[in-house]
């Protein structure tokens, strides 16, 4: 079917919200490695990685290999049965896990997921539905995910179950406090120290939880830095309350140098949650923390049909081999570094860029126009990259970030073309 007639037919039949990337909206039909084609066979180079997700690269033999063989075997066969993918998948985690002591692993089939129910694991063990999150947030779909998410954009819904609070991350674009602090260190713990004003002032005291991701994903790649979360851990130890890391876009060696985000700042969270490249596309998602907190659920009733479902299990075990035994944290390390260099280069040539951020293979180009945000260019920007055969995505609050997270493969070779496109990119928004 022709790109256009496609559009037309999804206009018809799918929600008019549903938002389309591009001018004329593209249909991926291939993929291998860090490369993708659409149905009118032109080439890219995947640098979104469907929405920080492909981690481990297309079509890699392996995976695809461990989903077939699954899928001949038995595709289904849920949660009260015994399926051994599912156990080495908890146990390899659990291998790789930054925190310490016994530790219990629970399936689910999305990011949003992952994190209703890490939410409802530490309220129901702190006895509490206050939680902390941070402004700028993105933790999913869901009524309750929603409910926490720290963008009016993504949150049509005022109410959730849950008694939220929302703490100021110490970045311009979310902190007033911005404007007072030269020093990131003293702003970093000045928002730290509103995180305990809140407790103090804004909740009973006692709040089950602090939910935020290590990288700002949807926020436009946005770091917490490590001073900042080990203050803010320190204040959460003091009240009791439970820190949750949502790693589900910085996980897997994504942010380089280190598997979880999170261990950037030598914080040790209580509960993890992870989806998008655990499964390297296939879908699944899981909560990973302290088995005390997970085993407390009471009644014990929760299930989900599809979590840790054999095929998703025996795709994500492959996955986590590939990443480990293609060091592919060390690429994303080496890649990342280079690429970011790169683009701080393009930042002191072309003045429509206000920042370069990120890590690993998570980065991000800030477009302003006179100092403030400018979306319009970030959607020029994007539309330019595709005529020259680059992908990259879109995020930040005032959507004028460009989102830079190709599969952990890519080479220093593709990463220099791509910085090549945007360097074109930059001059035609100019
Ligand atoms: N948490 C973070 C940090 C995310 O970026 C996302 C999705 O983008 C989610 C949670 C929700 O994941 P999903 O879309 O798989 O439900």
């Amino acid at each position: 079917m022709r790109p256009d007639e496609l559009h037309e037919r999804h206009r018809a039949v799918l929600p008019a919200w549903l938002s389309l990337y591009y001018e004329k909206p593209i249909e991926l039909v291939r993929g291998e490695g860090f490369r993708v084609w659409d149905s009118e066979g032109n080439e890219y180079l995947d640098f979104f990685g469907g929405i920080v997700t492909t981690i481990s690269g297309h079509a890699v033999p392996e995976i695809v290999e461990a989903v077939k063989e699954q899928a001949q075997r038995i595709l289904h066969s849920s949660t009260l049965y015994l399926i051994e993918s599912q156990v080495r998948l908890a146990e390899k985690l659990i291998s790789l896990s930054p925190i310490s002591g016994e530790q219990k692993v629970f399936f689910v089939g999305s990011g949003s997921e992952a994190n209703e129910a890490a939410l409802l694991f530490a309220t129901q063990y702190r006895g509490s539905s206050e939680v902390i999150a941070l402004r700028g947030s993105y933790h999913g779909g869901s009524f309750g995910t929603m409910g926490i998410t720290g963008q009016s954009s993504w949150r049509p819904t005022p109410r959730t179950a849950l008694d939220v609070s929302y703490a100021l991350p110490p970045h311009r674009s979310y902190s007033p406090l911005y404007a007072r602090y030269d020093d990131p260190e003293e702003l970093a713990r000045a928002c730290a120290e509103d995180v305990r004003s809140l407790i103090q002032t804004s909740t009973t005291g006692r709040v089950a939880a602090f939910i935020a991701e290590p990288i700002q994903g949807v926020g436009g790649f946005i770091e917490l830095p490590p001073a900042y979360l080990s203050r803010v851990k320190e204040i959460l130890d003091e009240h009791g309350v439970l820190f949750v890391s949502d790693e589900v876009q910085t996980a897997f060696g994504r942010t380089g140098s280190h598997f979880w985000g999170i261990e950037h700042s030598g914080v040790e969270p209580d509960l993890i949650t992870m989806a998008k490249g655990l499964g390297n596309g296939l879908a699944i998602g899981a909560v990973m923390g302290r088995a005390e907190i997970i085993d407390a659920l009471s009644p014990k009733l929760h299930i989900s049909t599809f979590g840790g479902n054999p095929i998703s299990t025996a795709g994500a075990l492959a996955n986590l081999e590939y990443i480990l035994e293609n060091d592919l944290q060390k690429n994303a390390d080496e890649v990342g570094g280079y690429l970011k260099e790169r683009l701080l280069a393009l930042a002191r040539e072309h003045r429509c860029v206000g920042e370069v951020r990120g890590r690993g293979l998570m980065l991000a180009i800030e477009l302003v126009r006179d100092g403030a945000p400018d979306p319009r260019a970030a959607t020029a920007f994007m539309e330019a990259c595709r005529e020259r055969g680059v992908l990259v995505g879109k995020g930040g609050l005032a959507g004028n970030a460009i989102r830079i997270s190709p599969p952990l493969t890519v080479t220093r070779e593709a990463a220099g073309e791509a910085a090549r496109v945007f360097d074109e990119a930059l001059s035609s928004v100019e």
